[in-house]
This record gives C-alpha cells, structure tokens and sequence, in this order.
C-alpha cells in the first residue's frame, strides 16, 4: 500500500521519457525529410542551369566556328548561366552553414552605418539609391549577420524595383520599402521556402536563385528578429524587421 505512489511516479517518468522520446524521434524525421527535400530540389535547381550550358555549347560546337554571332549568343549564355549556378551554391552552402550550431557574435551594434555600407554597395555596383530615415538605435546583435540579413531584403528592393528604395529606422524597427512589382497575396505564405520563386519565368531574367529568403529566415531566428512582409502587386513590398529583444536607443 505504501510503494503505491512509488510505482504512480515511475509510470509518470516512463510516460515523460516516452513523450520526449517521440518528441525527439519527430524532430529528427522532420530533419531528415527536409534534408531529402532539399537535396531532390537543390540537384533540379542545379541541373536546369546545367542543361542549358550543355546545349549552347553543342550550338557552339556545331555552328560557332562559321558564325560569330552564334558563336557570340551562346557564349553570353553560358556565362549567363555559370553566374546563376555559381550564386546558388554560394547560397546553398551559406544555408548549410546557418544552422542551430553557429557561433553568434553578439556585440552593441549601431544600425546606420550597417544600412549606410549597404547602401553604399548599391549605389557603387548597381547605381541605385537608398534612402535612410528615422533614428538610429542600438541593438545588441551579431552585426555581421544583420548586415548579411538585410542586405537580402535591400537587394531583394532592388532586383524587383527600379525606383529608389527606402529604409526607415524606428523604435524597434526597420522598414524596407520598394515601390516595384509587388507579390501576390497568395505567394506570401511560401515566399521564406527553399527555392520558391514567385515567378520562375520572369525571376529566371533576374538571376534570382529562391534561397535569399530561406537563408534570411534562418538568420532572423539566430539573432531573434521577427519579419512581416506586405505587399501590393504593381504598388510595392514592406518589410519590417522587428527585435523581440529590447533595443536601447542612441
Ligand atoms: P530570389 O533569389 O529569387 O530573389 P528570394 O528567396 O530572395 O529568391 O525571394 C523569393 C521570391 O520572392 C523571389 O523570387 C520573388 O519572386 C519574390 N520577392 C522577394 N522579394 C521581393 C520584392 N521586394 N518584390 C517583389 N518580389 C519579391
């Protein structure tokens, strides 16, 4: 009679330790098919730029040498194509290396001058302003990576744009705005997905790979940042990037 809550709490640690088990044992079945997802879509990704190299250079092979201006077609579509292959590796591996696992730096770090480096870049390599607004704050960050992290929204502004862009700094904010095409509503629930694209046809010109968002994703939950895009096709995308931590003004 005594050992009767005695044998209570054992049943209760098995049931516990079994709950965690399965937990766990989930986790890592969602892991391993995302894993596989990925690679499924990374090898399709890789292998439509690839088709495309092949092709021109049997075009090149095959009528190059009589003709300059096939000659010249198909060489600017292979390197066209090389960019593309390039950019999505260096983003595939920088998804592989954003995990749970990475070290953060985290020091008191200034947001103006991150957003004035950026734009800077902007104005340097593709002559496209970017306005900053609003008041600077501090925010105890990794500055390295809210640097790598905005600048996928900023550059995001700017391929799908071609009006100056606009950056406000608020209390606990910045606000990326852009007055380009627009994404449909219905997009806006895939748009941080491994490779989504809301257009493959037109994004294809772009040279956009579908892993900028993913790998942002992944860098606003490092550093506790939350982000809300809104948009209007044809008006323009909002992003707001929000701290959940306190942030300290200047
Ligand atoms: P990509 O390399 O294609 O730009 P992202 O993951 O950065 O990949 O973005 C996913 C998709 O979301 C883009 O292909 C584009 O269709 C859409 N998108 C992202 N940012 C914007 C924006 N500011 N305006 C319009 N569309 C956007």
């Amino acid at each position: 009679y005594e050992q009767l809550p005695l044998q209570q709490n054992k049943k209760d640690e098995i049931a516990e330790m079994t709950t965690t088990y399965n937990a766990l044992m989930h986790r890592l079945e969602d892991n391993y098919l995302k894993q596989q997802q990925f690679v499924g879509n990374a090898s399709h990704e890789l292998k439509t730029p690839l088709t495309v190299i092949e092709s021109y250079a049997k075009l090149l092979q095959r009528r190059g040498f009589q003709n300059e201006q096939v000659a010249y077609e198909a060489l600017t579509a292979i390197t066209k194509e090389t960019a593309n292959m390039q950019d999505m590796i260096t983003q595939m591996l920088q998804l592989a290396s954003v995990n749970e696992n990475v070290e953060i730096a985290s020091s008191q770090t200034n947001i103006e001058p991150l957003l004035q480096e950026i734009a800077m870049t902007m104005q340097q390599a593709y002559a496209r302003e970017v306005r900053i607004e609003g008041n600077s704050f501090m925010l105890m960050t990794d500055a390295a990576k809210l640097k790598q992290l905005l600048f996928i929204f900023i550059d995001n502004a700017r391929k799908y744009s071609d009006q100056p862009i606009t950056v406000t700094m608020t209390d606990k904010q910045i606000i990326i705005e852009d007055t380009g095409i627009g994404i449909p509503e219905k997009d806006l629930p895939h748009l941080f997905e491994r490779f989504y694209r809301v257009d493959k046809a037109r994004n294809r010109k772009t040279g956009g790979t579908g892993l900028g968002l993913a790998i942002a994703k992944e860098l606003a939950d490092l550093l506790h940042l939350t982000i809300q895009i809104s948009s209007a096709v044809g008006v323009g995308t909002t992003v707001t990037i929000s701290s959940k931590d306190v942030m300290i003004h200047e």
